[in-house]
């Protein structure tokens, strides 16, 4: 099948009981059993709920793979992950990472004894000269957030392989229309459901997808004894959300191209970063692991000014300023002061996450009315 026809269908059956051709919101937290332990697959919600169950099997299918598990936040999917780890295991991440997963990683599970490196994952001798015997995972987010670097995903399932430890992709940005981890090698991958595929700016998700499973023996067995599941009425937003998630994604793209070349002209713009530049470090990587190149965009201005930033985002109509991306509707931010606050400045700026930096989630209304409002806030 393919992927319009997987997104509308995959995982969904008409309801046995109605013929209801939408998955019902199963609003329960417990099921009647025939006898003692003979249920029909359902004996509790915080385990597994009809709904749950159905957009689990959805995203699975849309990542080419048999296992998925959903939870509260997308956070909630990375911590599922790393608690497949122990005190004494190490992980190798990039260094230009969501800011939530970087506080996740320092705040939370260093102190269990979980070591994390940071390093610059455009070099595959880097990450190499990181591996030891204590490597168990290789955490992996591309396009990166909010610099749009790529990020080699079959060079790192390469070293993964060599390493004998997990390779995991953050696919939050890419979502699977555009590119899918698990075919170029990943072994689990991770994505921000709050984002495209939820895609309406109306739900806090988070999803792991595995092929391999032993490791959906661990996921399944830390989703309901951590207990960070997602609820059915967001399971229900979620599976509605992505049915539309393949014509969302064109739209996506077709304007972030728009954009990206406006911005590339424009004086008062410094750098703009986006994949889809023949000019980007690493546009070969993204032509041949993306089928497009989406919606994010950051830029910096000439003179690289912290208040020249904020004038242009409090200037904007149309674009939202808010946190979060991947919705219909167009938003900035400043990652600097909001996303990526969280991350000490000398670190942020060794990324190249300077004070003037703008991201923009370009939204799928009219291009013309988008770039103009740019224009209108730069002016
Ligand atoms: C938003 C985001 C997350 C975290 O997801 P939540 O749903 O906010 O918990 C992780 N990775 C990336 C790339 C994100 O954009």
């Amino acid at each position: 099948m393919k992927f319009g026809t997987k997104a509308i269908h995959a995982g969904l059956e008409p309801d046995e009981a109605t013929g209801a051709i939408m998955t019902p919101i199963y609003q329960t937290s417990t099921y009647v059993q025939e006898a003692v332990g003979k249920h029909k697959g359902y004996a509790y919600s915080r385990s597994q709920n009809p709904t749950r169950h159905a957009l689990e099997q959805n995203i699975a299918a849309l990542e080419n793979a048999r296992f998925g598990a959903c939870f509260g936040s997308g956070v909630a999917a990375i911590d599922c992950l790393i608690k497949m780890l122990k005190p004494g295991d190490e992980v190798i991440s990039t260094n230009d990472l969501y800011g939530g997963s970087y506080r996740l990683f320092t705040s939370i599970f260093a102190q269990y004894g979980i070591k994390f490196h940071f390093v610059d994952m455009s070099d595959t001798q880097e990450v190499e000269a990181h591996v030891n015997a204590n490597t168990k995972l290789i955490w992996v987010e591309t396009p990166t957030n909010p610099m749009m670097n790529i990020i080699d995903i079959k060079a790192m399932a390469a070293v993964a392989k060599k390493a004998n430890c997990m390779l995991g992709v953050d696919n939050t940005f890419a979502t699977p229309y555009l590119q899918n981890p698990i075919d170029l090698g990943a072994d689990v991958v991770m994505h921000s459901a709050t984002k495209y595929l939820g895609g309406h700016s109306d739900v806090v998700m988070g999803a792991l997808v595995t092929d391999d499973e032993a490791i959906a023996k661990e996921m399944y067995r830390i989703q309901n004894s951590s207990g960070a599941v997602t609820a059915p009425m967001d399971s229900f937003l979620v599976l509605r959300g992505i049915k539309t998630l393949h014509l969302r994604m064109e739209a996506h793209c077709n304007n972030g191209e728009a954009i990206a070349e406006f911005l590339a002209q424009h004086p008062k713009v410094d750098k703009v970063y986006w994949p889809g530049f023949e000019s980007h470090p690493n546009h070969a990587i993204a032509k041949a692991q993306m089928r497009g190149f989406g919606g994010m965009i950051s830029f910096s201005l000439k003179g690289n000014k912290l208040e020249d930033a904020h004038a242009v985002l409090a200037k904007m109509k149309v674009f939202a300023l808010a946190e979060s991306l991947g919705g219909v509707e167009s938003l900035c931010g400043h990652p600097a002061t909001m996303t990526h606050a969280a991350i000490p400045k000398v670190e942020r700026e060794k990324a190249g996450i300077v004070d003037s930096l703008i991201r923009l989630s370009v939204g799928i209304e009219d291009a013309e009315d988008l770039i103009a409002d740019i224009e209108q806030a730069l002016a």
